[in-house]
């Protein structure tokens, strides 16, 4: 595969995604876009090409936050504390030509929390000793960095050789994010999502052998109606066999541009109903067994994000959750869903009766919302939240 490598520096880059637990961190992007771009079911990157960075040039990028960083640090040494005119005064005596880094570096100083998202899609692409040398630059600049991290497909992990990994974790890699989606290989087969169950197994054991903390996304609903079953049994049993030290729940959602739209539109994919999904993760949760990994439910798109807890002690209070709401009545659950979508609801408490619910209830009747059809007035509320 010809992977192009841009020649030219062009300033501070950031690409347009992170996992929702990095919103605190800052991004440094190595590559740009994704090298696989097939997964029928993510429009993120269709339209752009993938081109890996040059070490140099992302070691440039970490000096002009380098930079920024130093001369506020040794303001702030100086004056005890920043107020919002010193910093204002410090951007526009030094860094007006480049506000952009000013402000990213400025606010990830104040979000406190010291970690670093390395971008695009799948950083681990890069060969390790191009990437240590710029991991070992991050530690240089920031020595008090907490958590370096990315994203990566199983299938780049499987072909790093474990010294090597060992190496990344060493240089300060301490994070890895997969996609997982899902542990079926049907299911896998049919998003071409280029991997299998055996991959995502090997290249989570590898992680975590590397000493290096996995977070495994779940994507509940990419199954279908036809292989919800399938979905939820092999993806805790992948899950099963690895202990990720974080399973993330990241419900499907069908929008155009993914190409996974042309086969919901045309019937050849029956997209789960939110009653539906709420059963899978049941069934998904009920098959995790043996692991002490910690669930979180972190994507505004899933339904119930009160489902979180660490395995196995609070795998009981999660199913409840979940049962809960698949035993409401009929028209509890469409109100549910409805208010959860529209922002109003947090979690099933909510439906309690107050100034909450009578909203929900009102743009209920407005819509003329029934059981048969909230599941499509919900689908375009979501359409339009992407
Ligand atoms: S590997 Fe990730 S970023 Fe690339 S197409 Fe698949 S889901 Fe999208």
């Amino acid at each position: 595969m010809g992977i192009k490598k841009l020649q030219v520096y062009q300033g501070f880059e950031q690409g347009p995604i992170r996992p929702p637990s990095e919103a605190n961190s800052l991004l440094i992007r190595v590559t740009r876009n994704c090298p696989w771009n097939r997964c029928t079911f993510c429009s993120v990157y269709k339209n752009d090409d993938f081109s890996l960075r040059r070490v140099d040039h992302v070691i440039a990028d970490i000096e002009s936050i380098f930079e920024v960083v130093n001369v506020v640090l040794n303001e702030l040494n100086e004056q005890g504390q920043l107020t919002q005119e010193v910093v204002h005064t410090i951007a526009m005596k030094y860094f007006a030509d480049n506000l952009q880094v000013f402000n990213i570096a400025t606010n990830w100083l104040a979000r406190g929390e010291g970690s670093v998202f390395l971008q695009d899609a799948n950083s681990l692409i890069i060969k390790p000793d191009d990437l240590i040398p710029i991991l070992k630059h991050l530690k240089y600049r920031f020595p008090w960095i907490t958590r370096v991290t990315s994203y990566a497909r199983s299938h780049t992990i499987v072909r790093i050789p474990e010294p090597k990994l060992a190496e990344l974790a060493e240089a300060g890699l301490n994070r890895i994010h997969i996609g997982m989606e899902s542990g079926c290989d049907e299911v896998l087969a049919r998003v071409d999502k280029g991997v299998t169950k055996q991959h995502h197994i090997s290249a989570g054991q590898a992680v975590k052998k590397a000493g290096i903390e996995l977070s495994e996304y779940v994507m509940p609903g990419l199954g279908g109606s036809d292989l919800s079953e399938e979905h939820a049994f092999h993806t805790a049993d992948a899950l099963n066999q690895i202990n990720a030290d974080f399973i993330r729940l990241r419900t499907l959602a069908v929008s155009p541009g993914m190409p996974l739209n042309e086969a919901y539109q045309s019937g050849d994919f029956q997209k789960c109903t939110d009653l539906e999904v709420v059963s899978e993760i049941h069934a998904f949760i009920s098959a995790l067994s043996g692991i002490t990994s910690t669930l979180a439910s972190d994507h505004f798109y899933n339904l119930l994000q009160e489902v979180d807890g660490k395995l196995p002690d609070d795998k009981p209070r999660m199913l409840r959750i979940l049962e809960q709401f698949m035993h409401l009545p009929d028209d509890e659950q469409s109100l549910y869903q409805l208010g959860r979508r529209l922002g109003y609801f947090q979690s099933l408490d909510d439906l309690q009766p107050g100034v909450q619910r009578s909203g929900v209830e009102s743009v209920y009747k407005r819509l003329e919302v029934t059981p048969e059809n909230v599941d499509k007035i919900v689908e375009q509320h979501m359409l339009k939240g992407i």
